[in-house]
């Protein structure tokens, strides 16, 4: 379709943006909030930013002819330490507990640092040809796991810099800070990483006393936090208010990111509406995991139909201020049987799955700059003179055709030079799928 230049300044015209995600864009937006501009990039930097003018276009101009252009994807939540073990480990039944048993079978019997590594740097090469600029992975870190992936992750995140920033958090049911000495020592080892401390919450008789000590340890060594909280469709489970209540009961400062939040929907809404006040005064974060949710929620051993989506409340949540996200979180695992970490088809998926249309309003923020804050990355998912020219060229000119096609043939552009689109071949992992 065009070209852009392997060397040297360049300006593209007729770049169709967002309002969203441009916020230093003055331009006479049309009702989906797009309006047409020109680009001007130099030394792997935008440098201007403005509204088209036909009069105006510079000589030698690469014409996009109204093709969207986005800043690079932020993915807040996956899992790419478990991602593509389906061949080797299905889920027998896709339900949430046939994914757990499988899966921790598999880590036990699998997880070599070899193994890790190389699935690992798989999903990364798909993040990074689909358009994704920045990525946080959980690592399971029940014992040994912890002292086999944290030194995994710390090699990949040097090798991919600058390519993907790469983020951690550490995952365990919150049952295992019970142990205090040990989840001491993972606090550390996590701090040592600059990682950020994660557990799975659950309605446990002591989930209080064990919220308290997450925190404290996310305290004592100035950690940020990220729960998996309540995913599930059992109407009790409230961990995602004591994680509000813990956070403003002890004073924290630091970021918390919650994800899944699924049972919320089930439950009544004066509750509903109790616990926001409480997530939003305490300044929770909150990402749906859209895909994964659909998969696993409302899965009937039965065979009969299922009958909610399975995601949380994310209009509600915005309405009343409190950052909200959508991201990949499983791929190729028995929490998710496909997925591909491509974050435009989350967008999409979460289009359908959560109506983020009639209006779109500001919800491309939820793939981009928000969780871009939600991860301290200043200046990630947003389209700024003076920031990175890191984004992708679409085919779609509006909302219906970006969202019908996969977008297969999207340019991804970064440091102002397009990249080599390559997916990695599923066989490369076959070794590692020999039962
Ligand atoms: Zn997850």
């Amino acid at each position: 379709m065009f070209e852009i230049p392997a060397s040297g300044p360049y300006h593209l015209t007729n770049a169709r943006l967002h309002s969203s995600l441009a916020p230093g864009l003055s331009a006479a937006y049309d009702s989906d909030g797009f309006a047409l501009a020109d680009i001007a990039i130099a030394d792997g930097r935008i440098s201007s930013i403005v509204a088209n003018r036909q009069s105006n276009t510079p000589a030698g101009a690469i014409n996009l002819g109204g093709r969207i252009v986005m800043p690079c994807f932020v993915d807040c939540h996956t899992h790419i330490d478990k991602g593509h073990i389906w061949p080797r480990k299905p889920n027998p039944d896709g339900t949430f507990m046939g994914a757990l048993n499988a899966t921790g079978a598999d880590r036990a019997a699998r997880w070599s640092a070899d193994d890790v590594a190389r699935r690992m740097d798989f999903s990364l090469r798909c993040a990074y040809a689909h358009g994704t600029r920045a990525l946080r992975t959980h690592l399971d870190s029940v014992a040994p796991q912890e002292e086999i992936s944290w030194p995994v992750f710390e090699t990949i995140r040097e090798k991919w810099r600058g390519r993907i920033e790469l983020q951690a958090a550490c995952l365990l049911g919150i049952e295992g800070v019970r142990d205090k000495k040990w989840f001491e020592r993972l606090a550390k080892r996590v701090a040592a990483a600059k990682g950020v401390l994660g557990v799975v919450t659950y309605m446990l008789p002591d989930l209080e006393e064990l919220l308290d000590q997450v925190f404290a340890q996310a305290i004592k060594h100035g950690l940020d936090l990220d729960f998996h909280a309540d995913e599930t469709d059992d109407i009790s489970a409230i961990s995602l208010k004591k994680i509000a209540e813990a956070a403003l009961w002890n004073g924290f400062e630091g970021n918390i990111l919650v994800g899944h939040c699924c049972s919320l929907a089930r439950q009544p809404d004066l509750d509903v509406l109790d616990t926001l006040d409480k997530v939003a005064k305490a300044r929770l974060a909150v990402v749906s995991l859209p895909m994964c949710n659909l998969y696993l929620q409302d899965r009937r051993s039965d065979k009969t139909t299922p009958r909610w989506r399975g995601v949380t409340l994310l209009h509600e949540m915005k309405a009343r201020g409190i950052p909200v996200a959508v991201a990949s979180d499983n791929t190729r695992d028995p929490f998710y049987a496909y997925g591909d970490l491509d974050m435009l088809e989350v967008y999409r998926m979460a289009t359908r799955i959560l109506h983020f249309d009639h209006p779109v309003g500001d919800w491309p923020q939820a793939v981009t700059s928000t969780p871009a804050q939600m991860m301290r990355l200043d200046g990630f998912g947003t389209l700024a003179a003076g920031g990175a020219a890191d984004f992708v060229v679409f085919r779609g000119r509006n909302w219906t055709e970006l969202l019908s096609r996969p977008e297969s043939d999207r340019i991804v552009v970064r440091e102002g030079r397009t990249i080599e689109r390559r997916l990695p071949d599923y066989a490369e992992l076959d070794d590692l799928m020999v039962e």
